[in-house]
């Protein structure tokens, strides 16, 4: 795998997914999933210029961000305990799978105490499956407004992951949804908010299509992500 043959065919499928869709390719961010990566992986792809990266645990992110250039950035993207909220605030500029008051406000509480202020999106689970985490969409609506008002927080869009698929047009309806939902936000704060936070490396161009601002792309760029397990596999076939 070459990751610069790769950035460039993505950026060139970025591009005309936005000529597409009548769109300014300035507004769609491309956030490299390092999540399973080594640093060495996340330092080719910083490399060839791009300074923001994606992890999807605390704990990972925590043993690799110190390992990587000091000049990158990193936003939280899986799901996040409570309890790991402080990490978080220290490791990452926007945290995009906020999914519950609860956590909301653990975070919101978090930031207070670092005296900081916390950019981040709402996750959303636009499928209804039972395994994915993320907001169902009347309790976001219902909640908004709490979420919202917690000081130290700024509510800055909506993120999704759509179901895995070979055919990214099967998946464009939930895309389509979340910027719906998106709007109905906007109508509840009376306010704009920049982002949607969808499209992954199998799917992105439709993403792209129906208005995402970062696409969070792994394989495409990195090439396979490196078994979980690598050293109980070894042991198994030892
Ligand atoms: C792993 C992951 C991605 C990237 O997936 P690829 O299919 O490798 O591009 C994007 N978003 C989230 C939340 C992920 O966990």
């Amino acid at each position: 795998m070459d990751p610069a043959a790769n950035l460039t065919a993505i950026q060139k499928r970025i591009k005309a997914a936005c000529a597409r869709a009548n769109r300014d390719p300035a507004a769609v961010t491309l956030l490299p999933v390092s999540k399973s990566q080594p640093p060495d992986a996340v330092r080719a792809i910083a490399a060839l210029g791009l300074n923001l990266f994606g992890e999807s645990k605390v704990q990972e992110a925590k043993a690799k961000i110190p390992l990587c250039p000091g000049h990158l950035r990193w936003h939280m993207i899986g799901h996040l305990q409570t309890n790991k909220c402080r990490d978080a605030l220290e490791l990452f500029d926007m945290i995009q799978s906020v999914d519950s008051l609860h956590l909301a406000q653990e975070i919101n509480k978090r930031a207070e105490q670092a005296a900081k202020r916390m950019p981040l999106l709402l996750e959303v689970n636009v499928t209804g499956e039972a395994s994915k985490f993320g907001y169902q969409p009347e309790r976001l609506l219902r909640e908004l407004q709490q979420i919202n008002a917690l000081k130290r927080i700024e509510i800055q869009g909506l993120m999704t992951i759509a179901p895995w698929t070979l055919e990214p047009e099967k998946v464009r309806p939930f895309f389509r949804r979340l910027r719906e939902l998106k709007e109905q936000c906007e109508q509840i704060l009376g306010a704009p908010l920049p982002h949607l936070s969808m499209g992954m490396s199998g799917d992105f161009e439709v993403a792209i299509e129906e208005k995402a601002t970062f696409v969070r792309i792994g394989t495409a760029l990195f090439g396979r992500r490196p078994p979980a397990n690598t050293t109980k596999a070894a042991e198994k076939t030892a």
